[in-house]
């Protein structure tokens, strides 16, 4: 028997979960927040139902992993460090150095490094955590598992961007899309509950979070996603602005009297989306509550739908017909009001919803009804499972080559 963590190291943050494999039982899930801040915070849920808390100074990364561990052991969560045989961590950007998940070797950390110029936020952080697991478990297999990879598949025609080929040539600037390993998890799982081979399907993927984007999943490989260079693009956000028209920067520095980019830039990923247009709030709950005396909550409400059903919209188009859309993630798992706002609008792909499923919650399930010409689900997404599970099939490959290598 196997444990195996799924990490997602944040700047001051550490998220786990530890999973006992192959039963992919999850054995305990926590937080370790404000490292290297005041007022350090640590949570740990484990055996169901039972909880620690403690606030305690984490003065770093490394601090915050080594107490994870011996946290682990005082719970009697693990026995001994030994028993945690793979680790594997979430890594944001990956760009066209990775195509799939990887083993963790010192390459792939100076190729992560060097891609901190696309994600200058998040992957010195992924960075810290792994270097962190490395130093305090260093016999156990280290997997990266990116958000971009899955959208590697894409075709040219689908991830450049219309501006000087040198841009793309010289200095990589192409749309990379993220929530790849969500789709991914999601669009097979579809495929498993339709009983078809993920081949055979064209799938349109819909994670709406705080964060969202739309994948169309064509022979169970990303075709177009709406996400692009950064996470900016796509779909109104909870305070993202999804597309824009770039020639509104300048336009916009100027009134505002900005003096930099980073600050209009900031407007855009902080003080836009949901929060912008409604002036209220960037979550969908208090959207949905407020839009009945609220005109600019409704406004909101209905812009997000409406660049929902746009890109479900084109990306049939782009694929050529269209099996089934998958609703995951806060929004697309919880709101059973924006699902059936967005299945009427396509009624005339004769998508037919079950209002009686619709209306329930937590568990994958399909929603439209049994005539519909497309089907629909919801699907819980599960991030660190398909983390987990990656590092599980990686280190049977290793072991495999390692196999093959004695016999010879
Ligand atoms: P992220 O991982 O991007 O931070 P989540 O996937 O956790 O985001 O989604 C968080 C969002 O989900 C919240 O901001 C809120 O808008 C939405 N959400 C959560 N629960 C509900 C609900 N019951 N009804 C509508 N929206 C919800």
């Amino acid at each position: 028997m196997q444990k195996i963590i799924a990490i997602n190291a944040g700047s001051s943050s550490l998220k786990f979960k530890l999973f006992e494999m192959p039963k992919e039982k999850v054995i305990a899930k926590g937080l370790f927040d404000r490292i290297g801040l005041d007022e350090g915070k640590i949570k740990i849920e484990y055996n169901e139902k039972q909880s620690f808390e403690k606030k305690e100074h984490i003065e770093n990364h490394s601090s915050a992993v080594k107490k994870l561990l011996d946290l682990l052991l005082k719970l009697d969560i693990i026995k001994n460090y030994a028993e945690i045989t793979g680790v594997g961590h979430r890594v944001v950007a990956g760009g066209e150095f990775f195509k799939k998940s990887v083993v963790i070797n010192t390459k792939a950390m100076r190729q992560i490094n060097e891609l901190a110029e696309y994600a200058p936020i998040h992957n010195p952080a992924n960075l810290m955590g792994i270097k962190a697991f490395k130093k305090i478990l260093p016999d156990a297999i280290a997997v990266a598992v990116f958000d971009t990879s899955f959208h590697q598949t894409m075709p040219k025609e689908n991830f450049l961007y219309s501006v000087p080929y040198e841009w793309y040539h010289n200095y990589g600037v192409r749309r990379y899309g993220a929530h790849g390993t969500s789709h991914r998890y999601v669009a097979s799982v579809a495929a498993e509950m339709m009983k078809k081979p993920i081949e055979k399907l064209k799938i349109i993927t819909c994670h709406l979070g705080a964060g969202a984007s739309i994948c169309a999943v064509k022979k169970g490989r990303s075709f177009d996603t709406s996400m692009g260079f950064t996470p900016l693009t796509g779909i109104t956000m909870g305070t993202r602005s999804g597309d824009t028209d770039v020639s509104m920067i300048s336009f916009m520095m100027q009134k505002l009297k900005m003096h930099s980019m980073p600050e209009i830039i900031y407007d855009l990923n902080k003080k836009s989306g949901l929060l912008g247009i409604s002036g209220l709030s960037s979550d969908m709950r208090d959207i949905e509550e407020k839009k009945k005396t609220n005109m600019r909550a409704q406004l909101a409400e209905d812009i997000f739908v409406k660049d929902v059903v746009k890109y479900i919209g084109a990306y049939t188009a782009e694929m050529g017909g269209l099996d089934a859309i998958v609703f995951t993630a806060g929004i697309g798992e919880n709101s059973s009001q924006i699902r059936e706002l967005v299945m009427k609008r396509l009624s005339y792909m004769g998508i037919t919803i079950d209002e009686e499923k619709n209306s329930q919650r937590g568990k994958a399930e399909f929603i439209s009804s049994l005539d519909s010409k497309v089907a629909v689900l919801m699907i819980p997404t599960d991030e660190e499972l398909m983390i987990a599970r990656d590092v599980q099939t990686l280190a049977n490959q290793n072991e495999d080559t390692r196999a093959k290598k004695y016999v010879r």
